[in-house]
């Protein structure tokens, strides 16, 4: 607050800062090249693959990345297990994200064009993938059926975030919660969607202690219901979050604002 009075001008703060970044920048977002919160992006994700690996290990002779966004954290997952890692997907350089494809028609065209398996690298192999995040299950599904068809033995999906449950309402172009994979289905039946010998995702905890920032600067609303601004009826209309199956599951409770990181925090 600026005061300008007989005395001349005076600035005080009259709340601690809260700072509520989003978590979701250092899994997918950011440039691995960046600097976030003062943490390299790159190592970021190479620790979260390592801390998957400890959380859910798996006997397989091969780890592999979805490229792009699944590398840094394949090679800490890889590392970490000392099971050797290798490239089992070329990608096309020319294709653009899936993620944004705005047809589920385009998406499924997209990852095919998008991605192709290299029998040399996976026939005959335990594989591990290694993905960022599954946000409606289709392309991981593909992805999947696309190592089977070149005779991987077995296909185990791990996951370097926490199943995505809840929309987005702070600005990242997220589709609504129905849509999301992770808020109408368990990770065993998720497992099932997509075909995989095997499913895991890393923690929160585990999320949020490889950024090596203070938990209680991110935003973690998308995995955890925890929206640091309070979110209006309709809004949360708007995305479908009232009518999700997800939603009636869980008591309003699951609803709550972090009263450190909302208006409620200690004002010192
Ligand atoms: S809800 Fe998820 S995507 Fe949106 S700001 Fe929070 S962490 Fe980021």
């Amino acid at each position: 607050m600026v005061t300008i009075d007989a005395e001349g001008l005076t600035s005080e703060h009259l709340m601690k800062p809260t700072p509520s970044a989003c978590v979701f920048e250092h899994v997918y977002f950011a440039r691995p090249d960046s600097t976030l919160m003062g943490q390299n992006v790159y190592a970021t994700r190479y620790r979260m693959g390592q801390r998957l690996a400890e959380e859910s290990p798996v006997t397989a002779e091969l780890i592999m990345p979805v490229p792009d966004s699944g590398v840094p954290a394949a090679q800490g997952f890889a590392q970490s297990s000392g099971v050797p890692y290798g490239d089992g997907f070329v990608k096309n350089r020319y294709v653009g994200r899936t993620f944004i494809q705005p047809t589920q028609a385009m998406r499924q065209q997209g990852i095919r064009m998008k991605l192709n398996p290299v029998r040399e690298v996976i026939e005959g192999r335990r594989v591990v993938v290694v993905d960022d995040s599954i946000v409606r299950g289709n392309t991981t599904r593909q992805i999947v059926a696309m190592l089977r068809d070149v005779g991987a033995r077995e296909v185990h999906m791990r996951i370097s975030s926490p199943p995505i449950k809840w929309p987005c309402f702070y600005g990242i172009d997220m589709p609504d919660q129905d849509e999301l994979i992770g808020a109408r289905l368990e990770v065993e039946q998720i497992r099932e969607h997509i075909a995989a010998d095997s499913l895991a995702y890393l923690s929160i905890d585990g999320m949020l202690a490889s950024t090596q920032v203070p938990a209680e600067d991110f935003c973690t609303a998308c995995f955890s219901s925890r929206y640091p601004i309070p979110i209006p009826d309709k809004e949360l209309r708007d995305k479908h979050v009232l009518e999700s199956p997800a939603h009636q599951a869980l008591s309003d409770s699951d609803f709550t604002h972090d009263p450190l990181l909302s208006g409620d925090a200690p004002q010192n």
